[in-house]
């Protein structure tokens, strides 16, 4: 959790990623789950409507046979009568009609010791099937109903198999008194309920799927626009507080931080090769305070704007001009050497010198001066240079000032 937390915490785009991947995972269970639950409902209530219907079966077989299905109270069978081949043929052409129109495709008939004592298929009239548990159950005065796939289908061995889906449901016969004498066992054909449970898995998944994709796709618009929104405001706020407000530029701990950067690349490159030098050019404005005391500080601070900007469009990578403080700026020129340092520094300083700065109501002329310092092997850090770029720039200004020194 603390590595997530982690992760998201120092990239908001990996929270949506991470969100999103929850979402793919939770819409895949929750539609697994979905099938799984309609089709379970859809089984159960397959199963309930065969049950009522075969029990409803059962006794209008008991009604209509009555002549043969005629229990007395001290028989173990519900047959009264061993039925002759001619009786069986009749019986059978009559179950024929009744039963084909509801569906049923087989029925069986049990004496209380779990003989087939009658069925559509007359192979397995005589057979036994006592270890059959639903058939003991229903023995017990219990109707039972069972969905059998083909696979599963397995009661009496060498009985046919269908070759559809069935619900079979195990009826108790009663006598007139109530007592158990035997059993039905009744086939049900549900192919007609197969399409309906396809039908009905397939609806569900498909509205809960739509639905699912909808609160998610709203979230994640939420989720999108406040990421956004948190990372512009990340970045403004790494903008405040690396720059400097008034010029824009970068500010004295970001140019130490980018310099010492720097010192580590020239460093590291410097070991047992050529050499990938930098130079810092310190700049100040000459006598800039009265600027100030002869326009006032709001015209002061438009020119040290101007000033700035004539830096940054000056050099070819602005991310490494900055605001050292006051009116002095730095700037971080990588590669080259010491004159080609110079030369920059001589350009910058004549082209400030020759473009008035203007403000509100006129323009004034202002001049600066430079001190420039090459990084040195004997350097131990970015600040060293600094440091000799400093003093070149005391000594400028010593000389008299609109003038580049380099140290
Ligand atoms: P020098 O040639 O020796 O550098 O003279 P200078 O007047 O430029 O130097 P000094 O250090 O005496 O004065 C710097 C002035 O810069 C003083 C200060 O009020 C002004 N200053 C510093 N920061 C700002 C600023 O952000 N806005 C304005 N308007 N003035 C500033
Ligand atoms: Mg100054
Ligand atoms: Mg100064």
């Amino acid at each position: 959790m603390s590595s997530i937390n982690g992760a998201v915490g120092r990239d908001p785009q990996k929270l949506i990623g991470l969100l999103q991947v929850v979402a793919a995972l939770a819409t895949c269970i929750i539609l697994i789950a979905a099938v799984a639950g309609t089709h379970w409902l859809y089984q159960g209530y397959v199963i309930k409507v065969s049950k009522l219907d075969a029990i409803r079966t059962s006794e209008l077989i008991v009604a209509i046979e009555s002549r043969f299905l005629k229990p007395s109270s001290h028989s173990a069978s519900p047959l009264t009568d061993y039925l002759d081949a001619a009786a069986l043929d009749r019986l059978d052409q009559r179950m024929d009609k009744f039963l084909s129109p509801h569906g049923i495709l087989k029925v069986k008939v049990f004496s209380l010791n779990g003989t087939v004592v009658y069925s559509t298929d007359r192979s397995i009239i005589g057979q036994q099937n006592a270890n059959n548990p639903n058939l003991l159950i229903a023995l017990q005065g219990e109707p039972v109903s069972k969905l059998q796939t083909k696979e599963s289908f397995l009661d009496i061995k060498s009985e046919q198999r269908f070759d559809v889906d069935v619900v079979e449901t195990y009826v108790p016969i009663r006598n007139a008194d109530g007592v158990v004498v035997g059993c039905f066992e009744i086939y049900q054909d549900t192919t007609i309920f197969r399409d309906e449970v396809a039908n009905g898995v397939t609806m569900s998944v498909v509205v809960l799927g739509s639905v699912l994709l909808l609160v998610f796709s709203i979230a994640y618009l939420f989720l999108k626009t406040a990421v956004n929104r948190l990372l512009d405001a990340q970045e403004k706020l790494h903008d405040l507080a690396i720059r400097d407000s008034l010029t824009g530029l970068i500010n004295r701990r970001e140019i130490a931080i980018r310099g010492e950067q720097e010192f580590s690349r020239y460093k590291r490159l410097s070991i047992g090769s050529e050499h990938s030098p930098y130079s810092v050019m310190m700049i100040d404005l000459d006598h800039f305070k009265s600027i100030n005391d002869n326009y006032g500080h709001v015209v002061g601070d438009q020119v040290l704007k101007q000033v700035a900007d004539y830096l940054a469009q000056a050099v070819r990578n602005y991310s490494n001009v900055g605001r050292y403080g006051g009116e002095e700026f730095i700037l971080v020129l990588p590669g080259g050497s010491s004159e080609d340092a110079f030369s920059i520094a001589e350009r910058i300083r004549s082209g400030i010198s020759t473009q008035p700065m203007g403000f509100d109501g006129g323009a004034v002329n202002v001049t600066v001066s430079i001190g420039v310092s090459l990084v040195s092997e004997d350097d131990d850090h970015f600040e060293d240079t600094v440091n000799r770029a400093d003093r070149a720039l005391y000594h400028a200004k010593e000389q008299g000032r609109n003038r580049v020194s380099v140290l």
